[in-house]
């Protein structure tokens, strides 16, 4: 991964906003441009320097980590951060800071330090962290690789009647067994009536036979997400079950298929919507068809009815559409995927049957 070159980037960004300094104050956002991954810290990125303040917890950790990413960017060790803020930015006349992440009381204060004025900012780190590089790419797909086998390993067992949460209990182990640091969110396993709820929380039921069975779970890989989601149908199903299944399948395979630079974000949503809308189950397709996927398991660009964003080589999203039926349940399908410079590559690659 190459993390100095991101503060080069974040400075240019500066500039071209007449902004001279930025205080950077999103435990992830200062995990990318520095690779401190501590829980209290302050990143002040200046045109030619970049000071991370932190506390006594992190004396030799701190410069341990920033050094392991070949980041240059000082360690300053401060009981009260606010004023170490306000000293490194004595000079500046404007200072940004990040209004989606500061509290009102952090603000309040932050202003009676610092000289300067303070100019909220939104999106600057993120729309640089929504491309990725190759080490960035490879992490991924790594976690990516997990989740497939992970699936694989456990898909069985869904015939043997387990609980949903006995599932999901599974399905995380085989992820860690296999190499996850973590789980890259709450694994979602919704069978039958509950898998009409798209964000639906593992519970006690049974899983039966003719049961539809959504699973949306990923891996965490040095700091990185997957995202991937299949349905399963645990025995015979009926027709309704079915033709969910190949619409939802048909709705995913056509909207991935148009993934590529330059391609309008919000033409992927359409697509699938399209699709969707077309068999009759448009009100049943009630999210965004997808999301950005990184340090954060959701983050730019959005891929939804609204989002303007040209997608760029190096940009990795999800594609899953949903349709979702009070009492019948639900269907989603789910690839993470990167944008190439001829297309995209999927990153998930566990077949799309859902008979087992
Ligand atoms: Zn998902
Ligand atoms: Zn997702």
């Amino acid at each position: 991964m190459d993390v100095a070159g991101r503060l080069l980037r974040l400075r240019e960004r500066l500039a071209k906003e007449s902004l001279d300094a930025m205080i950077v104050t999103s435990p992830t956002n200062i995990r990318y441009l520095c690779g401190f991954t501590g829980s209290n810290g302050q990143l002040v990125v200046l045109p030619d320097a970049a000071t991370l303040v932190t506390d006594g917890r992190y004396t030799e950790a701190a410069p341990a980590e920033l050094q392991a990413v070949g980041a240059e960017a000082e360690v300053e060790i401060a009981r009260d951060s606010f004023a170490a803020i306000a000293r490194i930015v004595s000079g500046c006349s404007s200072v940004a800071f990040e209004s989606t992440d500061v509290s009102v009381a952090d603000h309040d204060r932050l202003a009676d330090a610092v000289a300067a004025p303070l100019v909220p900012s939104t999106g600057l780190i993120e729309d640089l962290r929504a491309v990725k590089d190759e080490g960035e790419i490879a992490r991924i797909e790594a976690a990516a690789e997990i989740a497939d086998a992970a699936l694989l390993a456990t898909e069985a067992l869904l015939l043997e009647r387990p609980t949903e949460q006995y599932f999901g209990f599974e399905l995380d182990t085989a992820m860690r067994r296999l190499g996850a640091a973590e789980r890259s969110f709450e694994t979602i396993v919704a069978s039958g009536p509950n898998g009409a709820l798209p964000h639906a929380r593992p519970s006690g039921r049974t899983i039966e036979p003719g049961d539809l069975v959504v699973l949306d779970f990923g891996a965490l890989v040095d700091g990185y997400h997957s995202d991937m989601t299949r349905t399963k149908l645990v025995g015979a199903g009926s027709s309704q079950q079915q033709e969910m299944l190949d619409l939802v399948t048909a709705a995913q395979e056509a909207g991935r298929e148009i993934v590529g630079p330059g391609v309008v974000a919000k033409s992927i949503d359409q697509t699938c919507r399209n699709i969707i809308t077309d068999a009759g189950y448009g009100e049943a397709f009630m999210h965004g068809t997808g999301h950005g996927v990184g340090l954060d398991i959701h983050e730019f660009p959005a891929v939804s009815s609204r989002s303007e964003t040209m997608l760029q080589t190096g940009h990795v999203l999800t594609v899953e559409p949903g349709v979702y039926l009070p009492e019948i349940g639900g269907v989603r399908v789910e690839d993470t995927v990167v944008v190439t410079n001829d297309g995209y590559r999927s990153l998930t690659k566990s077949p799309k049957t859902a008979s087992l």
